[in-house]
């Protein structure tokens, strides 16, 4: 057994790819900051009982145009303000003008914040040098640089590979390949890290790579995976 001295893995993985949002960077954290900052910007709790109530009533929304929006049923220009003219409107503040204004600075602001997911940088310190590190993400180039930049993890990464670049979006398989040219890496030596069981970790398996599934709340799933991880840490035992 050729392998038995090391523990599976340490010696077979060279590149590894990780997915940014709610993997590396802290989406949902990052954005009640900025809702946070928007909230005292534009005094809202002059109609808006509280910032929770407004927090609660965006995300309601938030979430019915993203599903409108993945239907095909809506653009992206409209989804931008129309979360927030509707929640507005739920406190009597009918004002379109303004949610276009909040719907703009919440894309600008958002990526400027700079909250990880726990253990993120300890991570990347302890696989920097050891391995190849790469971000694949299903996101806007100026975007995800910005946010990599500004959370100060963009020099742990060889190369960041964005849906934009490669024309093709995970869990297609185009985008892996893409990414894995980019990168010169071979599938059997690559794996992939990220939070969305289908989009990074099915999307990685189907294309024919190893994947450590980041699952920090536990859901269950039946599907079949490389390895499984709660916390950004315990990749540490497996690379
Ligand atoms: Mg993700």
């Amino acid at each position: 057994m050729s392998f038995s001295l090391f523990g599976l893995g340490r010696k077979r993985y060279k590149h590894v790819f990780f997915d940014l949002d709610r993997t590396l960077w802290d989406f949902e954290q990052n954005m009640v900051e900025t809702l946070r900052d928007i909230f005292r910007e534009h005094s809202l709790d002059r109609s808006i009982p509280s910032f929770n109530d407004f927090l609660e009533s965006f995300t309601t929304h938030n979430e019915r145009m993203w599903e409108e929006y993945r239907r095909g049923n809506l653009r992206k220009e409209i989804l931008r303000f129309k979360r927030f003219e509707l929640t507005l409107a739920e406190y009597g503040i009918k004002d379109v003008t303004l949610a276009k204004i909040i719907g703009d600075q919440y894309i600008e602001m958002s990526p400027l914040k700079t909250v990880l997911m726990p253990h993120t940088k300890e991570l990347l310190a302890y696989l920097h040098g050891k391995y190849n590190l790469y971000i694949i993400t299903n996101g806007f180039n100026e975007v995800q640089m910005v946010k990599l930049t500004r959370s100060g993890i963009a020099d742990y990464f060889q190369r960041v590979v964005t849906s934009e670049m490669a024309g093709h979006h995970k869990p297609n398989a185009e985008a892996f390949g893409y990414s894995l040219s980019q990168a010169n890496a071979r599938k059997n030596e690559s794996i992939m890290i990220g939070d969305d069981l289908a989009i990074d970790i099915v999307g990685a398996r189907d294309f024919g790579m190893d994947q450590i599934y980041y699952n920090p709340k536990a859901t269950p799933h039946n599907e079949k995976i490389t390895y499984e991880v709660k916390s950004l840490l315990e990749v540490t035992e497996i690379l």
